[in-house]
C-alpha cells in the first residue's frame, strides 16, 4: 500500500514567480525510509507540509494513507493527522512542562484514557533510550536527549508515518548518529519514515532511498542512492568529522538492522504477497560493519535484505496488545489499518463515525 503519492504536483505559493514544487511525482511504500534532500529552498519542506495537510497543491493530487487529501474535510483534518508523527529540526517542545508531560500531551488532545498514557508514555521514551526521564524539564537535556523527547512524542501514537524535517539540523555529528540509528530502528518497526535532510554524509552511507529536488523540480529518485551533487549544501562541520560520524552512523544503523532482523516478530512473513513488497526498498544491509569506509570513498552499496513490509494484522487493533506483534520491549509496530479503517477507530479505540462519502479511499 502506498503510504504517500504526489502525483503531479505543483505548488505556488501566492506572489512568487516560481513554483515551489513543479509536477513532483512519487509514491512511497509502507515500511520505506526515504531521504529527501536538496538544496535550502528546493521544496523540502513545502512537501513535508503537503503530506500533512498544512497546506495544499496548486495542482496534481497528494495522497497520504490512501486518502486523497484535496478531498479531506478541514474538521477531519486533526483524526487523519494522528496517523503522521513529525519531528523538527528545532524539537518544539513544552517548555513549561516535564519530559513526560511533553510526550503525554499527544495522547491527551486524542482523548487517550489516563491508563492508556501511563502505560504508554514510559514506553515511547524507553523506546527512545529516555527511560526514568519523565519528570525532567526540556531545559534539563541535552539537544539530542530534547530530540529524543521530540521523537517518542511523535511516535508514542503509533503513527505509521513519521517525517522528519531536518532532524539532526541542530546537533553536533555524535549526537546526530544516535538519532539516525533511533529513526532506523523506528522504521525497523514498521513506521514508514520520510526525512527531509542535508547531512549528506549520512545519506550517502546509509544506502537508502533519496529523492532529490532542486528548485522545486524532482530531479532523483534513487534507491541506495547518495546524496549526489553536495556543492550547494553549507558544511557546517568539518568534512573529517563527517565523515567519521557518518561511518559510525552506518555501523550504528547495521548494528541495528542486525538486531531486528534477529528478532522475527517484526517481520511477519505470514502472506505478505503485496504488491508492495517489490517497490518498497526498506533494505536491511547486512554487510559487514568491520570497516566503516570514510565519507569521501562511498560503500559498495551493502547486501540488501528485503524486510517484508508489516502486513495487515487486524484493521482496528486494541491499544493494549495489537495481536502479532509479540513482547512489548520491541520496537513500536504499526500494524496496517485498512484505508476504509482509518479514522473509524483507530489503535487509541477511539471513532469519528467517519462514513462521509466524501473521504473515500483513493485508487
Ligand atoms: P526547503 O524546505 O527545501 O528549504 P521550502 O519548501 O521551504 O524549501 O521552499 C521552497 C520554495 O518555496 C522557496 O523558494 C521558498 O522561498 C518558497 N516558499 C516556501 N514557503 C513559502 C510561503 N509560505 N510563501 C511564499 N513562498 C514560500
Amino acid at each position: 500500500m502506498a503510504m504517500i503519492r504526489f502525483e503531479n504536483v505543483t505548488k505556488r505559493y501566492r506572489g512568487t514567480k516560481r513554483p515551489a514544487l513543479s509536477a513532483v511525482d512519487f509514491e512511497v511504500q509502507a515500511g520505506e525510509f526515504v531521504f529527501l534532500v536538496g538544496a535550502s529552498g528546493s521544496g523540502k519542506s513545502t512537501c513535508l507540509r503537503l503530506i500533512l495537510r498544512e497546506d495544499v497543491p496548486t495542482s496534481g493530487r497528494v495522497a497520504v494513507l490512501g486518502r486523497d487529501l484535496r478531498s479531506l474535510a478541514n474538521r477531519k483534518v486533526p483524526y487523519f493527522r494522528r496517523h503522521i508523527g513529525s519531528v523538527f529540526q528545532d524539537f518544539r517542545l513544552l517548555p513549561s512542562k516535564t519530559v513526560h508531560q511533553n510526550v503525554a500531551f499527544s495522547l491527551q488532545v486524542i482523548g487517550a484514557s489516563r491508563g492508556f498514557i501511563q502505560q504508554a508514555v514510559p514506553e515511547a521514551l524507553a523506546l527512545v533510550g529516555l527511560e526514568g526521564k519523565g519528570k525532567r524539564m526540556p531545559h534539563e537535556l541535552s539537544g539530542g536527549e530534547q530530540q529524543r523527547v521530540a521523537i517518542a512524542r511523535a511516535i508514542v501514537n503509533r503513527p505509521k508515518v513519521l517525517l522528519a524535517d531536518e532532524p539532526t539540523g541542530n546537533l553536533d555529528p555524535a549526537t546526530s548518529v544516535g538519532i539516525m540509528q533511533l529513526l532506523t530502528r523506528i522504521n525497523a518497526g514498521g513506521t514508514t519514515v520520510v526525512m527531509a535532510t542535508h547531512e549528506a554524509a549520512f545519506v550517502d552511507q546509509m544506502q537508502r532511498r533519496v529523492i532529490e529536488l532542486k528548485n522545486g523540480e524532482m530531479v532523483r529518485d534513487e534507491l541506495g542512492g547518495g546524496y549526489g551533487d553536495t556543492s550547494n549544501i553549507p558544511r557546517l562541520t568539518p568534512e573529517a568529522v563527517r565523515g567519521a560520524a557518518a561511518a559510525a552512523a552506518l555501523t550504528a544503523v547495521q548494528e541495528v538492522q542486525r538486531e531486528t532482523s534477529a528478532v522475527p516478530v517484526l517481520r511477519p512473513d505470514a502472506d505478505s504477497g503485496s504488491a508492495s513488497q517489490s517497490a518498497a526498498p526498506a533494505a536491511a544491509t547486512s554487510a559487514p560493519a568491520a570497516s566503516a569506509p570514510a565519507a569521501s570513498s562511498p560503500a559498495a552499496p551493502p547486501a540488501a535484505a528485503p524486510v517484508a513490509p508489516t502486513e495487515p494484522h487486524t484493521a482496528a487493533a486494541p491499544p493494549e496488545e495489537p495481536p502479532g506483534v509479540g513482547p512489548r520491549t520491541n520496537p513500536i509496530i504499526i500494524p496496517e489499518v485498512e484505508v476504509a479503517e482509518l479514522g473509524v477507530a483507530d489503535r487509541l479505540g477511539l471513532s469519528d463515525a467517519d462514513d462521509d462519502e466524501e473521504v473515500g479511499p483513493t485508487t
